[in-house]
């Protein structure tokens, strides 16, 4: 279902009328982790006011350490579906566990994501196939594209195919990042579905300040997006604050992009 051999045209993915896949690129922006009612205010009103048309924001976290912060629940739920409604921006937030669907549809998230270490949780995608709600699938930590396509196919296989394909790195050799972007990914998984793909550059580079030059890297090859993990006040979050980007620097590579995108043909 998910082969470009099935359906030879770019099938676009609209999440509240926010097209993926044609030919506006589009940005997720927001924090790793819902933390306060008042850093996901802040945060919405930078996502908007970067230009981003979506916000992301984890209430439910897959930590390596079961003694490290593992996310809010369903009270981050509320916080990050009240700041971003404020603005107008959908919603992209991970499930981890199959028992928490009906919540995240209670709670109307606009789309679910499906995380590195759950993208072989074969129950988890059969049960978001059979729900009607967009899905970013992010590449599992050293899956190949095979993989990835086939899980890709047990969630469209349920009927759902509303899925945005996310590199996020994968796992390399090198200390000094946190993932290795798979640049060579997009153009072949471009080749190989027709549905969109977007990148991930925080969660690859795992640094602030590597994220503009992946960003930029993603856009070239062809990326139909990216997600984007920015923090009111990086030195104070609570997750992954080392990759979070300020809502300035945000707005500065947003501005960037938007001159490469137009280079490309694209619109941001
Ligand atoms: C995330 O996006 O919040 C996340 C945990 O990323 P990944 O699943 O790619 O590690
Ligand atoms: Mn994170």
């Amino acid at each position: 279902i998910v082969s470009r051999e099935s359906h030879p045209q770019n099938s676009v993915v609209s999440v509240r009328g926010v097209p993926f896949g044609g030919r506006a690129l589009q940005l997720i922006a927001g924090p790793c982790s819902v933390e306060t009612p008042q850093q996901m205010a802040e945060a919405a009103a930078a996502v908007a006011a970067a230009g981003c048309r979506l916000m992301r924001g984890g209430a439910f976290k897959p930590r390596s350490s079961p003694y490290s912060f593992q996310g809010l629940g369903v009270e981050g739920l509320e916080y990050l579906q009240s700041a971003a409604r404020e603005h107008g921006l959908p919603v992209v937030t991970e499930l981890m566990d199959v028992r928490m669907l009906d919540t995240f549809l209670e709670y109307d998230v606009d789309v679910i994501q499906i995380g590195a270490r759950n993208m072989q949780n074969f129950d988890l995608l059969k049960e978001v196939g059979r729900v009607n709600k967009p899905v970013v699938l992010k590449r599992g930590l050293s899956a190949t594209v095979n993989e990835w396509l086939m899980a890709a196919e047990y969630i469209a296989a349920g009927g759902n195919h509303n899925i945005i394909f996310c590199e996020r790195g994968v796992r390399g050799f090198e200390p000094a990042y946190r993932n290795m972007l798979d640049v060579t990914a997009i153009p072949v998984l471009k080749k190989e579905t027709h549905l969109p793909v977007i990148v991930d550059p925080s969660h690859a580079g795992g640094k602030a300040w590597l994220v503009p030059a992946l960003a930029r890297a993603a856009i070239a090859a062809g990326a139909d997006g990216l997600m984007i993990e920015m923090h009111p006040h990086p030195c104070e979050a609570w997750c992954d604050a080392d990759q979070a980007l300020t809502p300035e620097e945000l707005t500065t590579l947003t501005a960037e992009l938007r001159i490469l995108a137009e280079a490309l043909g694209r619109t941001l």
